[in-house]
């Protein structure tokens, strides 16, 4: 199924992301925690593709079984950064073959190496790029792509920032999923700000369910997002003990996303990071909403 499909349907979406394991030794174990999400029957699932093509052999794979044992659709993410244009041409055959369709467009981060090199010799340079290649594929994919309702840290400035979205969208790009968000506030004038802009595709809000102090920290790093005092506190009374820091990320993260739908946005994904346990108290405080 398309997750267009499934955002304009008119009902709320909760999907669910997972991300592949980093060596071989612990496959089965990540993809048991994946299947465990999966069967809470989300409105799909999406898997991560490793940081510089680290692990991306097991992204198909485990979006693939998900779909297969399962049927929850499923959105396989995809980075250029580090590609070239044929590794390009040759994974998206390799979806085709295996039935993907669904795909999230990404540049990937710039690795130290890459920066270096100034990337003259990359063949791509931006996510429009791998978008405008797939598109001239003529494979029948969803695309979706990647947006920072708090700018994207190598952006000169916001005007910009929405700029080079837009140029994705006219590419092809059917829908936008955020940056981890903590503050509700700054997505709603954010999402004013691309309407305004003309970008009229769904936007599909990233919650982050803060579960351990650390999560923290990797949160920050990777998300540059802007921390409400009422987060920081929650985190300062309970970050030191393990199972009520865990109960109050999940209880913030719930928060938010009511608050969300409550204020007309249908399509929720929470980077629910292989965590079972943390997708299903997600999923179960918001039953009666989700109709679930
Ligand atoms: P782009 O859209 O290319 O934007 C990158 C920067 O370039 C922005 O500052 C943009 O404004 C600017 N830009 C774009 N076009 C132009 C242009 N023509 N001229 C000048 N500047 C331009 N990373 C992974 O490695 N694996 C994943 O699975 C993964 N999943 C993600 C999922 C989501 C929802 C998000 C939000 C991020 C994800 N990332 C992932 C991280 C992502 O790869 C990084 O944030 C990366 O730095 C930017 O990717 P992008 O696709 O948004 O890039």
């Amino acid at each position: 199924m398309k997750i267009t499909d499934i955002l304009n349907n008119g009902k709320y979406s909760l999907s669910f992301e997972v991300f592949p394991p980093k060596t071989d030794t612990n496959f089965e174990v990540v993809k048991n925690a994946t299947f465990e999400i999966a069967k809470l029957l989300p409105s799909y699932m999406s898997v991560t593709y490793g940081a510089g093509g680290g692990t991306s052999k097991f992204t198909l794979d485990i979006a693939k079984s998900i779909q297969e044992k399962y049927a929850v659709p499923t959105l396989a993410h995809l980075t250029c950064v580090s590609s070239t244009k044929d590794d390009v041409k040759e994974k998206i055959e390799l979806m085709k073959k295996l039935g993907i369709e669904n795909v999230l467009a990404l540049r990937g981060d710039l690795t130290e190496e890459l920066i270096k090199s100034g990337r003259d010799n990359c063949d791509y340079k931006y996510a429009v790029d791998l978008i405008k290649d797939i598109k001239d594929s003529k494979a029948d994919f969803c695309i979706g792509g990647a947006c920072y309702p708090e700018v994207h840290p190598e952006s000169k400035n916001r005007v910009e920032d929405i700029k080079h979205l837009k140029e994705k969208v006219d590419a092809g790009c059917e829908f936008l999923t955020t940056q981890m968000v903590f503050d509700n506030d700054l997505l709603y004038n954010f999402i004013y700000k691309i309407r305004e802009a003309g970008i009229e595709v769904p936007i599909v809000v990233g919650i982050m369910p803060i579960t351990t102090k650390n999560t923290v920290k990797r949160a920050l790093e990777l998300s540059h997002s802007f921390l409400p005092k009422k987060f920081i506190t929650l985190v300062d009374k309970f970050g030191d003990d393990e199972s009520a820091i865990k109960q109050a990320g999940i209880i913030y993260a719930t928060e938010q996303i009511v608050d969300l739908y409550a204020n007309g946005i249908q399509n929720v994904h929470v980077y629910s990071m292989n965590k079972p346990d943390v997708a299903r108290k997600i999923q179960e405080n918001l039953s009666d909403i989700l109709g679930k």
